[in-house]
């Protein structure tokens, strides 16, 4: 593994240098912590497999959306791809330049579509045809033309799990190719004054481990695009989405090699200019979740480790029954039994993992969540009147807070009571 989280040579956990265990005591649990080093890596590392064709990169904001590293990652070059006008502020806000922004998903409200044509983003990627009736409406009363590019739907089944899976007809993304309904709007966009047409767009899923289904989805894209072309259309950007798995079970990195020579096989010198959208390949394996053991408590037949991390920390276990690896933060001891790893939170579906072969963990005593970098901390709520972990990255032998641990008292500030 090329990452920056890993023991050191006396088996403690630690990230860019640090020890999770003392980071844990410094700044309080349950805390997610990055690796500055590892974003840094993971984003040069997927640019510089696509150095046979013209690409821009566009981080993919919402895996991991902290403005500290959304900064971290515009000073290596990255551009944004958002899903909502919060977002947009947010990479705005860490100096990506709007035309470095590729606005996506299937639901922009009016104001949002106005905010973006006012700030200038560089690409919209429309969805429907009511999108688009919208943003050219919007787009004429502002007096400017949006660039706009649509989002196909190729009807392919990325094979990953199916709350993650975008590719399919039976989906809400993109327009479908089939019947001609996308080669018709693409038409009709190029026809309209108040558009710009940027070319088209694709993002299957998230989580692929196998990359059959990109090859698909590109050669579907390249031969509607090509066709396109082919009636004196002009095609300029193919964005060819995000979507690249990770290994969760730690043994490997993502192959950004092997993505990077498939695209080039497929769309060196074919003349379009292509656009990413990674977000978990560069996110997830730069961060971990520590949290305590509260207590250990004998069940019928297995342990529950309780700990101070719950699913409002991080829901990926519960909602897409996804695994994390679980370790000690000290050294490695041997495997005692089966446990299952437990929050507080009042929902049996409240588990960070189920059923791992774990060695005795001593109460008060620190558990890592691994690979926690994307879609962790991002989804984190207030279930249970449990205020937001703290975020921190380590950069350059430094710890700095992204976002500090968030207390009762700043939650029911946000309220009112009527009564
Ligand atoms: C979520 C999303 C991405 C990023 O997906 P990853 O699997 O995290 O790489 C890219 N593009 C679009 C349109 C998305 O919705």
């Amino acid at each position: 593994m090329m990452n920056d989280i890993l023991r050191d040579a006396s088996g403690h956990l630690t990230i860019s240098g640090m020890r999770a265990d003392e980071l844990a005591a410094q700044y309080g649990t349950p805390l997610y912590v990055y690796s500055g080093e590892g974003f840094v890596r993971s984003f040069t590392t997927f640019t510089k497999s696509l150095s046979e064709v013209d690409a821009r990169v566009h981080y993919a904001v919402k895996a991991n959306s902290a403005i500290g590293i959304l900064s971290l990652l515009a000073s290596c070059g990255a551009g944004a791809d958002i899903v909502s006008g919060g977002e947009m502020r947010r990479a705005l806000a860490a100096g990506i330049p709007a035309d470095k922004i590729v606005f996506s998903g299937v639901g922009k409200t009016d104001d949002e579509i106005r905010a973006a044509l006012g700030e200038g983003v560089g690409q919209i990627n429309a969805e429907s045809a009511a999108e688009i009736a919208h943003i050219s409406a919007i787009a004429n009363a502002m007096n400017l033309q949006a660039p706009v590019a649509l989002r196909v739907n190729v009807n392919v089944d990325p094979g990953s799990h199916k709350k993650i899976s975008t590719g399919q007809r039976s989906t809400k993304f993109g327009i479908p190719v089939e019947d001609g309904e996308a080669a018709h709007l693409y038409r009709e966009i190029c026809a309209n004054p108040h558009i710009i047409p940027r070319g088209l767009a694709v993002h299957i899923g998230s989580q692929l481990r196998n990359l059959a289904p990109f090859e698909m989805a590109y050669q579907a894209l390249l031969e509607i695009a090509d066709s396109l072309r082919a009636e004196g259309l002009d095609v300029p950007i193919l964005d060819l989405g995000g979507g690249l798995g990770i290994d969760y079970e730690g043994d490997s990195d993502p192959d950004f090699a092997a993505y990077g020579a498939l695209v080039t096989r497929i769309f060196a010198n074919r003349g379009y200019q292509l656009g990413f959208e990674p977000g978990r390949c560069i996110a997830a394996d730069n961060g971990v979740l520590l949290v305590t053991n509260l207590y250990t408590k004998q069940g019928e037949d297995k342990r529950f480790i309780i700990t101070d991390g719950a699913m409002n920390d991080l829901i990926r276990p519960t909602l897409y029954e996804s695994y994390h690896r679980i370790e000690p933060v000290g050294p490695q001891q041997t495997a005692t039994g089966i446990a299952d790893i437990v929050g507080p939170v009042c929902e049996t579906g409240d588990y960070l993992g189920t059923d791992r072969m774990m060695p005795d963990v001593p109460e008060g005593s620190c558990l890592a969540v691994m690979s926690a970098g994307a879609y962790g901390a991002v989804m984190m709520s207030n279930y249970n009147t449990r205020p937001e972990a703290a975020e921190i990255i380590i950069y350059q032998g430094q710890a700095h807070i992204l976002r500090p641990r968030r207390t009762v008292d700043d939650l029911i500030a946000l309220e009112d009571n009527p009564f």
